[in-house]
C-alpha cells in the first residue's frame, strides 16, 4: 500500500499504512503557522477490499467544527469528485471506503489545480474584451494572475454621448487557497462573462469592467495549505498595512485597486463548519452608510431571487458598529473606496437546504453560483454611485 502526496495542493502525513484496516494519518501544517485542515492524498492499493482511513489530532485542527456532518470527497479520475462515508469522533475522521480500481484520491474538497488555474488565465485572455494582466510575484516567485474583461477605454464612440464612467467592478478569490470552490465560482462567472450570445454579460460589459484575481494565493495553492501563504500570513488579515516581503499578493493586488478604483468588491471563499452559502458585508466600517445598506439589500435581494443556492437568515454574526476588523479585504476595501464590498462563503460541506448526498457542494454547483452571481451583480451596476 502506498499513500502518496507529493504532487500539486498535496498534504497528508502518514503515521502507519501497514493494514488497509487500520491506515493512521495526520495533516501537515501550512507553513510557519498552526493552521492545518487541508488534506490531498493518493492511496495505491488493494481494489475490493474495504479501507479504514484515520485522519487523527483534528481537535487541533483549524476548524474542528468543520469536521462535524462532514463527508470526504474521493475521485479516480481526479474530474469527477464524489462524497465518501465519513465519521467524526471529536478528535479522529475516519473514512471507510472500497475501493473499485487500483488507486484513488482523497481531498478535503474537490482541488482546483495551478495547471488548471494557468489554463483559465491563457484561455480567458484570448477572448474578446479580456486582457490579462501581470501583478507582481509571490513569496515563492509565482506569478500573481489579474484578468481585466470589459473595454477599459471611456471615450464614448459617438463624440455627441457624453462620457460616462465606467464602473470598476474587482472580485478575488482563493486568498486561503483550500477554499478552491471560491476558484470554481470565478471559472462559472468568467465562462458567462466572457459569452458572447450572453444577454447578461454584454449588458454589464456595456458600462462596466471587472477586475478578477482567480487565485490570491498561488503559494499556499501548491503547497497544499488551507489558509495561509508561503511565509503563513493569513492574507485576509493583511488589507491594513500589506508588506511587499510578507504579503506580496496582498500588497500588489491593493496597489492596482489602488490606481483604478473599486466601485463594488466580491471577495469569494469558503466556510468550513457552516451548511449554507452567505454573504458577511461592512456593517462594522466607520463609515458603512445607508447607501452601502440599501446597496446590499438589493443585491442580497438579486441574488436570492435568481438562485435557491443563497439565503440570507444563516450566516456570520454581524460586527456592531465600528467594531469591524478592517485587516479584512472586504473591510478594508469597502472603507478605502466607500463602495458595496461582499464577503462570499460557500461550503465545504453542503448547502443543507438543497442537500445533495452524492457530491455535497460541488465544482458544478460553484460555478452555477458563479454565473448566478452576474445577475445580482447587474442588478445593483446602475446604483454603484
Ligand atoms: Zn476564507
Amino acid at each position: 500500500m502506498i499513500i502518496n502526496s507529493q504532487f500539486d495542493s498535496g498534504n497528508i502525513h502518514v503515521i502507519s499504512a501497514d493494514d488497509p484496516k487500520n491506515i493512521r494519518l495526520s495533516i501537515n501544517k501550512d507553513a510557519h503557522s498552526d493552521f492545518y485542515q487541508w488534506f490531498h492524498f493518493k492511496l495505491h492499493s488493494t481494489p475490493f477490499v474495504e479501507h479504514n482511513v484515520q485522519i487523527c489530532d483534528l481537535a487541533k485542527s483549524a476548524y474542528p467544527d468543520g469536521w462535524e456532518n462532514y463527508q470526504a470527497v474521493a475521485s479516480y479520475d481526479r474530474e469527477e469528485w464524489f462524497r465518501v462515508d465519513t465519521d467524526f469522533d471529536g478528535d479522529t475522521l475516519q473514512i471507510c471506503f472500497t475501493p473499485e480500481y487500483d488507486a484513488v484520491y482523497f481531498a478535503y474538497f474537490a482541488p482546483y489545480s495551478y495547471e488548471r488555474h494557468q489554463n483559465l488565465i491563457a484561455a480567458a485572455q484570448t477572448a474578446f474584451e479580456c486582457r490579462h494582466e501581470f501583478l507582481g510575484l509571490s513569496v515563492d516567485g509565482r506569478e500573481l494572475n489579474l484578468l481585466v474583461v470589459g473595454d477599459e477605454n471611456e471615450t464614448p464612440l459617438n463624440a455627441d454621448e457624453p462620457t460616462q464612467k465606467k464602473n470598476k467592478i474587482w472580485i478575488t478569490a482563493r486568498q486561503h487557497p483550500g477554499e478552491t470552490m471560491a476558484e470554481w465560482l470565478v471559472e462559472g462567472l468568467l465562462n458567462r462573462l466572457l459569452d458572447e450570445d450572453d444577454g447578461v454579460a454584454r449588458k454589464l460589459l456595456e458600462k462596466n469592467v471587472f477586475y478578477i484575481v482567480p487565485n490570491m494565493n498561488p503559494d499556499g495553492s501548491v503547497r497544499g495549505h488551507l489558509r495561509t501563504n508561503a511565509l503563513g500570513r493569513n492574507l485576509n488579515r493583511e488589507w491594513a498595512a500589506p508588506c511587499v516581503k510578507n504579503s506580496p499578493e496582498v500588497f500588489y493586488t491593493l496597489s492596482k485597486m489602488t490606481d483604478v478604483g473599486v466601485d463594488l468588491f466580491l471577495d469569494i471563499h469558503g466556510d468550513e463548519a457552516l451548511p449554507y452559502n452567505f454573504v458577511a458585508g461592512t456593517e462594522g466600517n466607520p463609515s458603512y452608510s445607508e447607501r452601502i445598506a440599501k446597496l446590499e439589500e438589493r443585491f442580497k435581494c438579486a441574488l436570492s431571487a435568481t438562485t435557491p443556492e443563497f439565503q440570507d437568515v444563516f450566516g456570520y454574526p454581524k460586527d456592531a458598529p465600528s467594531q469591524a476588523n478592517m485587516t479584512l479585504a472586504c473591510n478594508a476595501v469597502g472603507e478605502k473606496f466607500d463602495c458595496l464590498a461582499y464577503t462570499l462563503e460557500m461550503p465545504f460541506k453542503d448547502n443543507i437546504e438543497l442537500p445533495d448526498p452524492s457530491y455535497g457542494w460541488s465544482p458544478a454547483r460553484s460555478m452555477q453560483l458563479g454565473e448566478d452571481l452576474l445577475v445580482a451583480i447587474r442588478a445593483v451596476t446602475d446604483y454603484l454611485r
